[in-house]
């Protein structure tokens, strides 16, 4: 019966996606699944991926010229909205001077400064090409730096694609069935600290880090309950595991800096948002354990495109601007978003659960009204969601193209696009029920 009625629904909205079909079926000529990453497919929601060609501000324009208001906003990094002017025009002048030396030049210790302004634990910092170059990087710094072999990691959180870390992964990995087993990778349940304590009690002595998302958003946004980072710094500290904050949506989304800043990790991650657009990824931390690196230490990693002049230019500009930046404006229009979304559920009682932190949200299809851990979150009606999904895009909504991942708002939202999405959510639920 319901599904009879989405037909109906999706049916009657006019979306010309042929462009867009075209080009999937020619790209799955040559590209494994037509796709660079596995989340691009849409095939979780049932949909067919979208060629996109342009973007402005808070908006998304594919190649049938459909516009979209875009909230996914390249998995949380375009904080500043899609092709920010004067970043444009600086990037220009980068070009003409010099796209890459592979060799040592000023905006890399400018960069640094700043990371460093934002972040108070980090004494030295490496600049990488991705989250998940800089996650595998830490963890084998890490291993070296202790000795030891085993990470301890928290099911349903996603630290990039490196082999010991996708055992219980979250983001895409969390419906595209990938199984890895790596015996040194030790998995607990997000918010269980209980867990954590036999693990240590178990295999304290070779633990050698920590790794968690301190706000999880690849298994959608799932929240840290209250003591559960502060403990989670106490035990490694006790067991002298190195704590690794896995901070690459959550760093520069919330403050000038993140969530390292209250709980002192021993080594941070960043990526996403710091890049402003290009390749990046970041890892830094004590003096103490960052020194271990190649060339003062033993622990070996290089690259030939990290640190280019585009990236940190692009980098620099963008965290100058976020330094001036009132997060409270993001804070504001997530209220209003949540406020929405919460009378839209009250007035077609509906099963539904918003999960916000700040300008990172997740709207659930589930009856709980608690959600703590990867086991809350796969009671989602994944099916709805994807209809829910296909719907918004057919009015002009682009919203992450799977349950578990997190939606993102950026400084190019504002009050009317967010009363547009709520329209025509609230159209969703109304014709739907
Ligand atoms: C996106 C992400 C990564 C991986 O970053 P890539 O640049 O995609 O390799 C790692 N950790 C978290 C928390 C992420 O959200």
């Amino acid at each position: 019966m319901k599904e009879t009625i989405f037909k109906q629904l999706n049916d009657k909205v006019d979306h010309n996606i042929e462009r867009s079909k075209e080009l999937y079926n020619e790209a799955l000529n040559h590209l494994v699944g037509g796709v660079n990453s596995p989340a691009r497919s849409f095939n979780k929601v049932n949909y067919h991926p979208i060629y996109f060609k342009q973007g402005k501000g808070a908006i998304i324009i594919d190649e049938d010229n459909n516009s979209y208001i875009d909230y996914v906003l390249a998995w949380g990094t375009l904080i500043l909205g899609h092709s920010d002017e004067y970043i444009v025009n600086e990037l220009k002048k980068q070009l003409e001077i010099g796209i890459h030396f592979g060799a040592c030049h000023y905006y890399e210790i400018e960069f640094a400064k700043l990371v460093k302004e934002a972040f108070k634990n980090i004494e030295k910092l490496r600049v990488v090409n991705s989250g998940t170059e800089a996650v595998l990087s830490a963890i084998r710094l890490a291993k070296n730096y202790t000795q030891r072999n085993k990470i301890l990691k928290f099911e349903g959180n996603y630290h990039g694609h490196v082999d010991s870390l996708l055992t219980k992964g979250g983001s895409s990995i969390l419906t595209q069935e990938i199984n890895i087993k790596e015996n040194e990778t030790i998995v607990c349940e997000y918010n269980n600290k209980k867990e954590v304590e036999l693990a240590f009690e178990k295999y304290g002595k070779e633990i050698a880090a920590v790794i968690v998302e301190p706000i999880a958003g690849n298994m959608g946004v799932v929240k840290p309950i209250n003591g559960f980072l502060k403990f989670l710094r106490e035990i490694t500290k006790e067991y002298n595991s190195v704590l690794i904050f896995d901070e690459v949506i959550t760093g520069f989304r919330f403050c000038f800096g993140g969530i390292s800043n209250e709980y002192d990790p021993d080594i941070t991650i960043l990526g996403k948002i710091v890049g402003g657009g290009l390749p990046i990824g970041v890892y830094g931390g004590k003096s103490e354990i960052m020194d271990n690196l190649a060339p003062l230490g033993q622990t070996f990693q290089a690259g030939t495109f990290s640190g280019n002049p585009l990236t940190m230019l692009s980098g620099i500009l963008t965290l100058n601007i976020l330094k001036q930046k009132n997060y409270s404006y993001l804070e504001e229009l997530g209220e209003i978003l949540e406020n929405g979304i919460k009378t839209i559920k009250s007035k077609y009682n509906l099963n539904i659960y918003f999960n916000r932190y700040k300008s990172m949200w997740s709207l659930f299809f589930t009856d709980l009204n608690e959600i703590k851990n990867y086991k809350d979150v796969i009671k989602s009606d994944t099916k709805l969601y994807g209809e829910f999904f296909k719907y918004l895009i057919k009015r002009g909504v682009y919203l992450p193209p799977s349950q578990f991942e997190a939606a993102f708002l950026s400084f190019e939202h504002n009050m009317s696009l967010i009363s547009k999405t709520l329209d025509i959510i609230e159209e969703f639920f109304k014709n739907y029920f």
